[in-house]
């Protein structure tokens, strides 16, 4: 096999990186996750083979990734929920900081020098400008962005001391969707994310949606967010690897459309794509949400060629939508 179509995905069984892992085998990538299955399902592993593992566990990374002997490695093992983080701070360092940390020693220790990182428009905090571009200052305004943060630190500072080691951090907006042939969504047990937990009250799984804030500074009150559909960002993944390992230098792409939706705007196509008045209450704000965020993406677009399909909230919502209705089929 060349080594070129080898790469590990760490956290591949969880929602954005299983859909990763989809794309990378559908393109050819000979793929190994390695995943503790905390919040990830072994099904949704649908290319390559699985090695269940924690990043705290260095003797079995490093043991992995010496036997596959990946060009590259893809990082999406993570905590991921803003309102989490601020409650449980240390476990997002942990998770987010010190296992990245274990990664890239053991990638020192392996010698494999080009890595893909998740990282989070959490990093920028509350943007004085938008769109927010990658040059914006970085401010996160919560232990989440704040871990990510660090992690994008170690692999710049890793890069600026060996010329053998180069990355790409992918700063995600707000990923959303599903696979548009259903094989593949989210599937937490306690889905904390606006698009999920309104489906999932369409369904009558949560009695009610809230809203959490309706007095920032936005047009309507409530958040804006820039929802990316999540075959799109796996499309970007797939492109920021070429990038890579056809010999670019390190670098970091905003991974969003350039446009936003508030809350009630999301609320509202989700009755209109579930046919579903579903109950909505106006509670108040979650600790550690800023009021916009939007994505610059012209790097992305002219340096990867980036091209997204799904730049549409009603198709985003309504792949969402048809990967829900599988899954209550499935848990009824
Ligand atoms: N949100 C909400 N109700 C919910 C979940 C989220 O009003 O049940 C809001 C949240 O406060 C934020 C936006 O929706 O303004 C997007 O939040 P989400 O958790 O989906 O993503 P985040 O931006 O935190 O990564």
């Amino acid at each position: 096999m060349n080594k070129l179509t080898r790469v590990v995905v760490t956290g591949g069984a969880g929602y954005i990186g299983s859909h990763v892992v989809l794309a990378l085998g559908e393109a050819g990538y000979d793929v190994l996750t390695y995943d503790n299955l905390s919040t990830g399902n072994r099904d949704a592993i649908l290319s390559g083979e699985l090695v269940v593992g924690d990043l705290a566990d260095k003797d079995l990374l490093i043991k992995t990734l010496t036997e596959f002997n990946p060009a590259a490695v893809l990082h999406f093992a993570a905590s991921i929920e803003v309102g989490e983080s601020v409650s449980n701070p240390l476990k997002y360092y942990r998770n987010n900081s010190v296992n990245a940390l274990n990664l890239l020693e053991a990638l020192r220790v392996t010698e494999i020098g080009q890595m893909i990182f998740s990282s989070t428009a959490a990093v920028y905090g509350n943007p004085t400008q938008l769109p927010v571009t990658e040059e914006a200052s970085l401010q996160p305004i919560n232990p989440y962005g704040a871990s990510k943060l660090m992690t994008e630190r170690f692999l710049s500072d890793l890069a600026l001391a060996n010329d053998d080691f180069r990355y790409i951090a992918l700063r995600y907006f707000n990923v959303a969707g599903a696979d548009p042939e259903t094989r593949l969504g989210q599937d937490y047990a306690n889905p904390t994310h606006l698009i999920t937990r309104a489906l999932k009250t369409a369904l009558g799984i949560f009695p009610q949606l809230q809203i959490f804030g309706t007095d920032y500074p936005t047009q309507d009150g409530t958040c804006i967010r820039d929802y990316i559909h999540v075959a799109d960002l796996a499309q970007a993944h797939l492109d920021a690897l070429r990038y890579l390992t056809s010999g670019h230098s390190s670098t970091i792409f905003n991974c969003g459309y350039g446009h936003g939706f508030s809350v009630n705007a999301v609320v509202s196509m989700a009755k209109k794509v579930t046919g579903v008045d579903f109950p909505v209450v106006e509670t108040d704000r979650r600790e550690g949400d800023p009021a916009a965020l939007i994505a610059g993406c012209e790097r992305i677009r002219k340096d990867l060629d980036w091209r997204p399909r799904f730049d549409d909230l009603e198709v985003i919502l309504h792949t969402a939508w048809e990967w829900e209705k599988k899954l209550a089929t499935r848990d009824a």
